[in-house]
């Protein structure tokens, strides 16, 4: 054990504090560590950015002080095992990882260190774990009784039902069989049922203690657009939201194909913002470097397709934008969570319009999956695009999708989700949530006006059926509006579709207004686009929409009349620009710039992401209270043993002529 835990003090509470420099745990972070030190199994379920490492890391912390040993934990992912044990080691926690990227007599030495009983913390990834070389030192420790603890992040890649399925994660359950009595622990950020069955079956977590967290992110702003230009509404969103007087925002922006990552990149860069493209095709050493910049560099954009993130906790991402529409709200939601891990202010901000409901039921209706696979897949991205649909409030709307799941499980019964909320203060903004409107979504904070679409929508029905009728076969979006506004195109008056008797009857409708219309009969499931030129198709639940017995109400189209949509613009950021993490004077500002100037350097240093070093609400915590001495210092959020000692004086000296 090092230095900061010399003395041992082994309560999970002083373990946080000397540490890792809190206060206090996130809502159920302390039963967890609590019920995991003790050594129950759990299945633990928390948002992204929700504060899970802690979970395993205290309790990892707390046994190996009392002798018990080492704690492994299984990750697949190689970028966030580096990045956690250089954070462990800033805190002076001896942790190692032994994955594919460790050679020879580095892994020798790991596996030493790790026999000899001498780390706490190991990652590992799960095709490492399961060789006979692996399990044999683990016999060994265990025999010992040196095994503290097994933690499996990103257990939800032990189903077959998510997209990150990993074959090896199945072999896992001989951790089970083999070391019986050692605790485990499971984390995941999905929460649905099936997935959650799934790990409790396959991993042999059946008598786990479920604990599943808020999924509330109140400090994260939903912000769900029409696109228009889509790239163009990008570009003015980061400007107006994340550029400011010393630089850009981090952000993500996410693109469905590879194609569209390297176009939105290129053109980023050509309008003068620093984007950096990533997806599964790159080559390997430019995927690294670019995974690399942007973890350790400030103000990047990173261009990517969904091969980016899981793994990536950067905790001061403050914007992650969506160019196409993700498949379902678990993906959105996993993607959007990456945004301020931190606590502070975020922008989840999506474009998605009528190509993209097109493309996605494409998708699935053209996959090669099992009927019923197909279903599940339909309903969740009805769920989505009733999300991207909505008029109320969007954060209601996600948590009311992660209940409902939640209240489907049987066999866990009473779990409180949504009975705490994990960031303080923004719990204002969550519990506002639960009566509807939360103050941090696009339409709580400005209302968007509806018009009654119920007419329209039979009109644009009618139209498709005459189609059929008329000429034998179906038309594309494109030429069906036409038609409505009465337009004579050469392909109107070619196919005669002038003497149809729904030609012209929308021409009072513009036609960004009509393709709302046909949106949401996509998205309602009442016309389906079909074969290679999109065709519309009236689908069984049409006619009734035509007998007016749905009523169909759409927001009133951005472009259409000109509506000062700007109300809720500039309440997260107060003027222009980036603000600190916390309401600074000049000369609070003034320290911040210091202080963060100086983490640059020491982040250079010692080749760490400038967040490992101090986060920024830490220094921002500096800049405000001005600590003139050590104890004074260590009170910050952030600051633990290891941290103080080893900057401490430095940062003393930094505030001193700044007082
Ligand atoms: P997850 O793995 O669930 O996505 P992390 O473990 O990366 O989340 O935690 C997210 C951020 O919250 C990290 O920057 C972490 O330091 C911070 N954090 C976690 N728990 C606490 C706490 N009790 N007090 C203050 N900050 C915390
Ligand atoms: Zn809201």
């Amino acid at each position: 054990m090092d230095a900061a835990l010399a003395d041992a003090p082994v309560t999970a509470q002083q373990v946080l504090r000397s540490v890792f420099g809190y206060g206090d745990f996130r809502g159920q972070q302390q039963a967890i560590v609590e019920h995991v030190s003790g050594g129950g199994d759990a299945l633990v379920l928390m948002p992204t950015g929700g504060g899970k490492s802690l979970c395993y890391q205290v309790p990892a912390i707390v046994r190996h002080a009392r002798g018990q040993g080492v704690a492994v934990v299984v990750s697949p992912l190689i970028a966030l095992m580096h990045d956690q044990v250089g954070a462990l080691a800033e805190l002076g926690v001896h942790a190692a990882f032994l994955n594919s990227t460790l050679e020879g007599e580095d892994a020798r030495r790991v596996e030493r260190e790790l026999l000899a009983g001498r780390l706490v913390l190991l990652y590992a990834a799960p095709e490492r774990i399961l060789t006979p070389r692996f399990l044999a030192m683990l016999d060994s420790l265990h025999g010992r009784g040196r095994l503290s603890l097994f933690a499996i992040d990103e257990a939800h890649c032990v189903s077959q039902w998510g997209h990150d399925f990993r074959e090896e994660y199945l072999g896992l359950s001989v951790l089970h069989e083999r070391y019986a009595g050692v605790p485990r622990l499971a984390l995941t950020a999905t929460a649905d049922a099936h997935t959650r069955a799934d790990i409790r079956q396959r991993l042999q977590l059946q008598d786990a203690r479920l604990f599943v967290a808020s999924f509330d992110r109140p400090n994260i702003r939903y912000t769900i657009v029409e696109k228009d230009d889509a790239r163009q509404q990008l570009l003015r969103f980061i400007r107006d939201e994340h550029e400011g007087p010393d630089g850009l925002d981090s952000g993500i922006v996410y693109c469905q194909t590879r194609r569209k990552v390297e176009e939105t990149a290129a053109w980023l860069v050509a309008q003068g913002l620093p984007a950096l493209p990533y997806h599964a095709g790159l080559d390997a050493g430019l995927r690294r470097r670019n995974q690399d910049r942007f973890l350790r560099e400030e103000g990047l954009v990173m261009v990517a397709t969904i091969a980016f993130g899981m793994g990536i906790d950067k905790p001061d991402v403050r914007f992650v934008a969506h160019l196409d529409l993700p498949k379902n709200i678990e993906g959105y939601y996993q993607e959007t969570g990456r945004a301020g891990r931190d606590g502070l202010p975020a922008n989840a901000w999506m474009a998605y319009g009528l190509a993209d409901v097109v493309n996605q039921r494409r998708m699935i209706d053209d996959s090669e999956a099992e009927e019923d696979f197909k279903r599940l897949q339909r309903g969740k991205l009805d769920a989505l695009l009733a999300l991207a649909e909505a008029h109320d409030c969007r954060r209601v709307r996600l948590l009311a999708y992660f209940g409902e799941d939640e209240s489907g499980t049987a066999g866990d019964p009473g779990s409180p989700i949504h009975a705490e909320r994990p960031r303080g203060d923004a719990n204002e903004a969550s519990a506002g949530a639960r009566c509807g409107n939360c103050g941090n979504c696009d339409n709580c904070l400005s209302p968007p006006a509806t018009w009654d679409a119920t007419e329209a929508a039979r009109k644009a029905l009618s139209c498709i059926y005459r189609f059929q009728q008329h000429s034998g076969f179906g038309f594309g979006a494109g030429h069906l509006i036409d038609v409505l506004r009465g337009k004579r195109t050469d392909k109107v008056l070619q196919r005669g579709h002038e003497q149809l008797s729904t030609f012209g009857i929308g021409a009072d409708i513009a036609e960004t207004a009509w393709r709302g219309v046909l949106r949401q009969l996509i998205a309602l499931g009442h016309v389906r686009s079909v074969g290679e030129y999109n065709t519309l198709e009236l689908a069984p639940g049409a006619r009734e929409v035509l007998r007016g017995g749905v009523p169909i109400h759409l927001r009133v189209p951005a472009a259409l009349p000109p509506r000062a949509r700007k109300a809720g613009r500039g309440t997260l950021r107060a003027g222009s620009g980036k603000p600190p993490p916390l309401p600074l004077d000049d000369a609070g500002l003034a320290r911040f710039a210091a202080l963060k100037a100086w983490r640059a350097e020491i982040a250079r240093e010692h080749n760490l992401p400038a967040y490992i070093v101090f986060h920024d609400a830490t220094l921002a915590e500096m800049a405000r209270e001005r600590p003139a001495t050590l104890d004074a210092l260590a009170a910050v959020a952030g600051v633990g043993t290891k941290k103080l000692e080893a900057y401490g004086p430095e940062i003393l000296r930094v505030l001193a002529p700044l007082a």
